[in-house]
């Protein structure tokens, strides 16, 4: 596979990057995940708006622009032939030479490395068909989860608990609300309303789900932006999750409770559809 470190396309085993690099000893970085569908990259400027933002909060300018992330992007898809897959990006506070809880001077170099996943069939995901068994654990993340870090220690402390209990995926709540899942925004459907917690701090600003309320705002689907409780969602007609790798995905069990009889539900499936079209039809 042929990666990008800042500049330079080189073979995965030749990228290096320093040990004493900020992302590696403080968990100091950003990253986006885009999805490669027919070898096009969806939600492209919207993922690239939210690294500004990202990058910005933590006190970091964007090291290149929008024109320039793409031609990397596309450079990387061609080079490594990927019809479908995903696109990772990630840019670090890069390094001053020794660890210190400050930061560096302002003009070190950051550290900015891409690298391509193939996965064919990652529209044709089974789970779009059988759904997602979820489980709810405490929200123990720390307080700026809009942030889009690479500090995802607990994310996956909660993925592997979701694994060791035999269901697919982990909803985080706090004051027994839910906030979102280990890697994507949490939905319900209640006659027909799709409901999702509004944006704040709290969670991640999921690009995927700005695009698909936007799409199904425009195919006149009722939406409402508040938190909902597992009570309350155990008790929906349906409920899916999203995001910019899986799209949109049914979830068919919510701590041990079934919905929809555990089938995924008609909303949940024709948002999928809906989000593959219009994504697709804006892709670059
Ligand atoms: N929430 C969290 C915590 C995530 O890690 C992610 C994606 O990685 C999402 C939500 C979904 O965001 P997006 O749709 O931009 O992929």
């Amino acid at each position: 596979r042929t990666v990008y470190l800042n500049g330079e396309y080189l073979p995965e085993t030749e990228a290096r990057v320093s040990i004493f690099d900020r992302g590696f000893v403080m968990g100091d970085g950003v990253y986006e995940v885009t999805s490669v569908l027919d070898g096009r990259i969806l939600e492209f400027t919207g993922h690239m708006n939210r690294l500004t933002r990202s990058l910005n909060e933590m006190g970091m300018e964007n090291p290149l622009d929008e024109s320039e992330w793409l031609a990397i992007h596309r450079r990387l898809i061609e080079l490594n032939d990927i019809d479908e897959g995903l696109i990772y990006l990630q840019v670090t506070r890069g390094n001053a030479g020794d660890r210190d809880f400050a930061y560096p001077p302002a003009d070190t170099p950051q550290t900015v490395v891409l690298f391509t996943q193939s996965k064919p069939g990652l529209a044709d995901n089974p789970a779009a068909k059988s759904g997602l068994r979820v489980i709810s654990l405490p929200d123990l993340r720390w307080g700026r989860r809009d942030i889009k870090t690479v500090q995802l220690l607990y994310p996956s402390m909660a993925k592997m608990e979701a694994k060791a209990r035999g269901v697919d995926e982990a909803w985080f709540t706090e004051d027994d609300l839910v906030t979102e899942g280990t890697s994507n925004n949490a939905y319900i459907v209640k006659g027909g309303k799709i409901i999702t917690r509004q944006l704040s701090n709290d969670i991640l600003h999921g690009i995927t789900r700005a695009s698909l309320l936007r799409y199904a705002a425009e195919a006149q689907m009722q939406i409402e932006e508040r938190p909902f409780s597992i009570a309350e969602a155990q008790a929906a007609d349906e409920a899916f999750v999203t995001s910019a790798s899986a799209f949109v995905l049914p979830v068919v069990e919510i701590d041990g409770a079934t919905l929809n009889g555990g089938r995924p539900g008609p909303v949940a499936a024709r948002l999928r559809e809906l989000y593959i079209e219009e994504s697709l039809k804006r892709a670059v």
